[in-house]
């Protein structure tokens, strides 16, 4: 699955819009959303935009950025043992997420 997969299942699980809803709504086949979530197909930019629309999310986080809108993480300090390894800082709103791959 991938990441882009995975946060769209995630943001429509949030928002509990069932996939036909949700296929509707973006007016492609049920299958194609069914798709997408799991990693077989990738959606254009375009779909992604009406999906942040839909599914309230900002853009930028489909794509791996933060909750806040900000695609600008900060790789924490490796040697600093208050983070986990891999996370990463937000730089616009200072949230902690794991580091995007
Ligand atoms: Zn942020």
């Amino acid at each position: 699955m991938t990441a882009l997969g995975e946060r769209i299942r995630k943001a429509r699980e949030e928002a509990t819009i069932g996939v036909p809803a949700l296929a509707e709504g973006l007016g492609v086949h049920r299958r194609t959303v069914e798709r997408w979530e799991s990693g077989e197909r990738e959606p254009s930019r375009a779909k992604v935009r009406v999906l942040a629309l839909l599914l309230r999310k900002p853009y930028e986080w489909f794509y791996g950025g933060c909750i806040c809108g900000a695609n600008d993480w900060i790789r924490t300090d490796p040697y600093d043992e208050s983070y986990p390894e891999g996370a990463a800082l937000c730089g616009a709103c200072g949230r902690e997420e794991g580091a995007p791959s």
